[in-house]
């Protein structure tokens, strides 16, 4: 075991953004074109400067509005990159070149930081999807046939995904709202069950091959990184829309993700084998491949810590989502986008969506004006925690 690194950088050292950590986002100060960043304690370094001044191969993936040309390098460049960040704030000789370049998150803008290409959003956690199944379809078997046998997803819309802090609006549409043995009438309208779904994203870096599918021992030399995503659903548009062909408006309003994005070396200590799957899966799906992440949620609505979704007890994991997504030889490309689906755990306070913890109960769901905060943490690599990038949002009246 190698001695932890330390840090120069004044406050980092201990913090949930320490040298284990570094995730990356794009940000701006007032008058300047937005640009790449690395995160570290409170502080943003301003990379473009720093590795022009060191002549780095790969230094103009730095002054981008959007972290894709960064990403397309590929995994030997995020490892030797993140090693030379590293280098810059643990060294005290660099530390003349890189103080200046340090700015206060406080002076700067953060912006979206991806070019999202295409929205993939699964349904991975068996919890989720047996509680939604009883409160959908109370007459029927909590999971459908074919849910212990493939990853169940949808495709989303890309262009929608929003950076965290941009307000969400309330959508309106059609909905049929029974209640007991009532069926009710079906009306337009503002939705009146506006939800969350607490997920993690994954953002693909290296594209590949249409034809070709991904096989999961590649995950790594695909997926750059992790960020925090709420799926903001409107379960009364969702309810009456999605049978036969799964989610459309309900969904596709806006998707939030974090403003960081957090490279797969911040979670090396983070991977826990899932709770088990049965039936085998198929051998795309290989069982080796049944790997989650140590990531603990928090879902915070107006200042609350309500709900705290454990996403280590997920049934499909991350490579067995991105072997599926690609077994048909649909291609990648650099800024997809998928997502776990929903994140809930087994016990009452593990849930990862309004609808779960009120179950169905409209009362339970968002009103304007309130703000929901997803918060994310998980081991970092030096026997501490570190945290993901934060995603938040505040329901906004419908103009419809
Ligand atoms: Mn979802």
């Amino acid at each position: 075991m190698t001695t932890p690194l330390t840090t120069w950088v004044p406050g980092a050292a201990g913090s949930h953004f320490d040298v284990d950590n570094l995730p990356y986002g794009v940000f701006s100060r007032a008058g300047e074109e937005p640009r790449v960043g690395v995160r570290i304690g409170d502080l943003v370094l301003d990379l473009a400067p720093v590795a022009a001044a060191e002549m780095l191969d790969v230094h103009h993936v730095f002054e981008e509005r959007t972290l894709n040309a960064l990403m397309a390098e590929g995994r030997a460049v995020r490892s030797s990159v993140r090693r030379w960040v590293t280098g810059l704030l643990t060294e005290e000789p660099e530390r003349d070149l890189v103080e200046p370049h340090l700015v206060p998150l406080a002076d700067v803008t953060l912006h979206l930081p991806v070019e999202v290409a295409d929205y993939v959003d699964f349904y991975a956690s068996e919890h989720h999807a047996s509680n939604v199944g009883r409160i959908f379809r109370p007459d029927a078997e909590a999971l459908l046939p074919n849910w212990k046998h493939l990853p169940v997803g949808y495709h989303g819309r890309a262009g929608t995904v929003v950076a965290s802090g941009t307000p969400i609006v309330r959508p309106s549409g059609q909905r049929r709202v029974s209640t007991g043995s009532t069926t009710g009438e079906v009306t337009f309208g503002p939705s009146r069950r506006l939800d969350i779904e607490a997920e993690l994203g994954f953002v693909v870096g290296v594209g590949s091959e249409l034809g070709s599918p991904v096989a999961h021992d590649d995950f790594a030399d695909h997926v750059f990184g992790l960020v925090g995503l709420n799926d903001w659903s409107a379960r009364d548009i969702q309810a009456w829309e999605y049978v036969p062909l799964g989610p459309f408006l309900g969904k596709s309003f806006a998707t939030s993700i974090s403003h960081w994005v957090t490279p797969l070396e911040a979670l090396d200590a983070a991977w826990v084998d899932l709770p088990g799957q049965d039936p085998e899966p198929l051998p795309y799906l290989a069982p080796t491949a049944a790997r989650g992440l140590d990531i603990d949620v928090e879902v915070v609505v107006n200042g609350d810590v309500i709900s705290r979704p454990p996403y280590r007890s997920m049934y499909w994991s991350p490579a067995q989502m991105l072997a599926h997504l690609t077994v048909n030889g649909a291609s990648l490309r650099t800024g997809d986008l998928f997502a776990s689906g929903t994140i809930s755990g087994p016990e009452v306070d593990q849930r990862g969506s309004l609808l779960e913890i009120g179950w169905g109960d409209e009362s339970a769901f968002l009103a304007d004006g309130d703000e929901v905060t997803l918060r994310y943490s998980a081991p970092g690599t030096a026997g501490g925690r570190i945290a993901l990038g934060e995603v938040t949002g505040r329901v906004e009246p419908a103009r419809a």
